[in-house]
């Protein structure tokens, strides 16, 4: 117990008529918010800078003596908080690069890009060269080509319709790509499907170089020589290690050799910066590209292709890299079997001061401040781990190894995953599982934002309000008890948990005040981040405190904190935003069809431009989507009858909350992530098990809902579309099973 003394600060929180925390008798939910409020006070902001000072010191990147370094150095932090940690290794495919060549061979004056990104004075760590892995993007094939360049905006499947449009093909071409919208990985595949058989990524100025504002070191802004580094993994059938799908890579497990490995692209890639960029985009001819597609270089953007011809090479060193997670627990009292986890990676592109160092920063403050209370007596009633995963930059390797290789004990064990990435200043942003959006709702208005003394609910809701798009929403976000939470994509390590082994998850983070442009570069290093982003560590304050809060939030709760009410509300919306997905797309292959008959299209376009007129489709069918209604219908049911008997059970100081047979109904609710998942997976995707969020197969960072509806109707195959609706209707029907059974039994502990 606390001394009588200690307690007195907190007393005014603390009232009688206080409302009980979710999932809490009365009693526990008071000494809950003891330990809470003692935990929020502990994180320091400078503890949270030193650390950062000391974790992106050097270049760190997956196979480095830093990145080993580092999960040492981790690794004596965990144990001096009181934690029992110890590092777990991987063996990984980790290629870097030997050869590395772009030229401009034809079309203009010849021209070799540089891709160097050259030292900044007085920023003390952008000099140290021998450390920095040179600018390319990981999982590349090898190749040497000499090909017409293409420019393709974006890359993503919408832009080669424009270019379809204007009698563009990229077949035997290289094609040069922006940076943004999509997953990075995205852009070489979609070229290859088109049959491009180079792939070029640069930065334009207008999304992080100086169309935001003033370069680096003067301002956070990308400066011209800056390149984002990155994986260009196909990631649409599993991810991690691309030697070893779905099993962990042990020292002893079996590999597919690298030839066999799917999951490499089909075509070489490089990036580079908007200074090498501009000399070959200027010798790129043919029509001038549409208004939405220009960046902000001081040029005509064209689409070619050619005149300018591009050698491109890329040649790889096939190595083998060693991964250290650094894992560390504290064991629970009560339900030792049930595990809270949290994580975040440590590893970086180059220093990573900013990705990750200053989110892995607010996971060893949190690990600190529980270990402090674990010194005052405090003892957690679940298992707490928290991780610091390596590896995460190439492709989630280190989260995804380690679930892999545990997957059949977390299948039993883990309650829930919540993880974080980089972090700056601004508004906490949710993302996650949505049987947790109660939870997490709850545990941010309890965090005070270091800005406006707001919440950090407050703020959150008052600037979606602030940036909401319709009324509707408005009155929503004015409405809805609780803000709805985003769906997770890829992008970070809490793919595995949620995609992989259906563990219930969340992303936490605060952003939005900060910008810049140094992601993925040798720029993204203390220096910058001490300038430009949260300087004061007020808001790495926060994070440690939001993610302190949640995992002890869970881990002492007596009824485990899952609501289903918000959940099945979001699956709804869910289903009938793919419902009308559906019927727009009918409207506008409809209306496409007809103008083409009118000869809309040919009428207003210049005879002097080139324009292809459109194909006519096939008008979909109206599809089947009842059996997904029905089973939304009898979830929605469910999760009102457990919201009775949990109101119930909470009465009178919720006595029936700490009764021995709750454990029954917390083995149910641990299941219930789980339910969602089949053993075989998303169509073509067997990684994916999850069947109602999933990264998309092309945007790969944004999460699509209902995926295997979603994608089957995007990619045009109708009767797929609908037998995903029927089976996606079977799991949400299991979901509801468990539900109804967790009622009879919460019902009959109630007693
Ligand atoms: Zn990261």
């Amino acid at each position: 117990m606390l001394a009588a003394a200690s307690l007195a600060p907190l007393k005014s929180h603390v009232t009688a008529d206080e409302a009980l925390l979710y999932g809490y008798s009365a009693d526990s939910s008071r000494t809950e918010r003891q330990w809470e409020e003692k935990m929020r006070a502990l994180p320091d902001p400078k503890n949270l800078r030193a650390y950062m000072e000391r974790l992106s010191a050097r270049p760190h990147h997956v196979g480095s003596p830093y990145d080993k370094d580092n999960a040492e150095w981790l690794l004596s932090k965990f144990k001096e908080f009181g934690l029992d940690a110890h590092i777990e290794n991987f063996r990984v495919l980790f290629p870097t690069p030997k050869e590395r060549l772009v030229e401009l061979v034809d079309g203009g004056p010849h021209f070799t890009a540089k891709m160097q990104e050259p030292a900044v004075p007085g920023d003390p760590t952008s000099n140290q060269t021998a450390e920095q892995l040179p600018t390319y993007n990981v999982y590349s094939i090898d190749g040497d080509v000499t090909a017409p360049l293409v420019y393709v905006n974006y890359g993503v499947p919408e832009d080669y319709e424009v270019l379809e449009r204007h009698g563009v093909s990229v077949k035997g071409a290289s094609i040069i790509a922006r940076y943004g919208k999509s997953w990075r990985g995205i852009k070489p595949m979609v070229g290859a499907e088109h049959g491009a058989i180079g792939c070029i990524i640069y930065s334009d100025p207008r999304d992080d170089g100086y169309s935001g504002g003033a370069v680096f070191p003067k301002g956070p802004w990308r400066p011209k020589d800056g390149v984002q580094r990155g994986s260009v993994q196909d990631s649409v059938v599993f991810m991690g290690d691309p030697l070893t799908p779905g099993i962990g890579a042990t020292e002893d497990a079996k590999r597919l050799p690298i030839k066999e490995a799917q999951s490499l692209t089909k075509i070489p890639v490089l990036p580079i910066s908007y200074a090498d960029a501009q000399p070959l985009l200027e010798a790129i001819g043919g029509s001038v590209a549409p208004r939405e597609w220009r960046g902000g270089l001081p040029i005509t953007y064209r689409l070619g292709p050619g005149p300018a011809k591009v050698h491109l090479k890329m040649f790889s060193n096939w190595d083998m890299a060693t991964l250290y997670d650094v894992i560390a627990k504290i064991p629970g009292s009560t339900f030792p079997d049930e595990w809270v986890i949290r994580g975040n990676h440590h590893d970086a592109w180059v220093n990573g001061a900013e990705d990750p160092i200053s989110g892995m920063v607010t996971v060893l403050e949190e690990a600190r401040s529980l270990g402090e209370l674990l010194k005052q007596g405090w003892k957690p009633k679940r298992t707490i781990i928290y991780c610091a995963w390596d590896g995460e930059e190439p492709g989630l390797l280190g989260s995804t190894e380690w679930v892999e290789t545990h997957i059949a004990e977390l299948q039993k064990h883990a309650v829930m995953y919540v993880n974080s990435d980089s972090n700056s200043r601004g508004y906490l942003e949710l993302e996650g599982s949505h049987s947790l959006e109660r939870f997490i709702n709850d545990v941010a208005r309890d965090i005070p934002d270091p800005e406006t003394k707001l919440s950090a609910w407050k703020r959150a809701q008052l600037h979606q309000i602030e940036t909401a798009s319709s009324s509707d929403e408005r009155h929503e976000l004015r409405e809805r008890h609780d803000l709805r939470l985003e769906m997770l994509g890829g992008g970070s390590d809490h793919a595995p948990f949620i995609n992989f082994a259906g563990i219930a998850s969340l992303g936490i983070g605060y952003g939005g005040e900060d910008h810049g442009g140094i992601y993925h570069s040798i720029y993204d290093d203390f220096y910058w981040y001490t300038h430009f982003s949260d300087y004061d560590f007020v808001y790495s304050r926060a994070l440690a405190q939001t993610g302190g809060s949640a995992v002890m939030r869970m881990a002492d709760a007596d009824l485990l904190p899952f609501q289903f009410a918000d959940f099945a509300d979001d699956i709804k919306m869910y289903v009938r935003e793919v419902e009308k997905f559906a019927n727009q797309q009918r409207d506008e292959i409809q209306e496409r069809n007809l103008k083409i008959l009118e000869g809309a299209y040919e009428a207003s376009s210049d005879p002097r431009e080139t324009w292809v007129t459109p194909k006519r489709e096939d008008i979909p069918p109206h599809l089947n989507f009842a059996p997904l209604d029905n089973a939304v219908e009898s979830l929605t049911r469910a999760a009102t009858d457990y919201q009775k008997a949990f109101d119930r059970a909470s009465a009178n100081g919720g006595a029936a909350l700490a009764g021995a047979s709750i454990g029954e109904v917390n083995a149910l609710l641990i299941q219930s992530e789980r339910k969602l998942t089949t053993p075989e997976g998303l169509p073509g995707r067997f990684w994916y098990k999850h069947q109602l969020y999933a990264p998309g197969a092309y945007t790969g960072y944004a999460a699509k809902a209902i995926p295997a509806v979603r994608e089957s109707l995007e990619q045009k195959k109708w009767k797929e579309a609908e037998e995903a609706a029927a089976r996606v209707a079977q799991v949400l029907d299991a979901e509801t099973a468990l539900i109804t059974q967790a009622t009879a039994k919460l019902s009959a502990a109630a007693k």
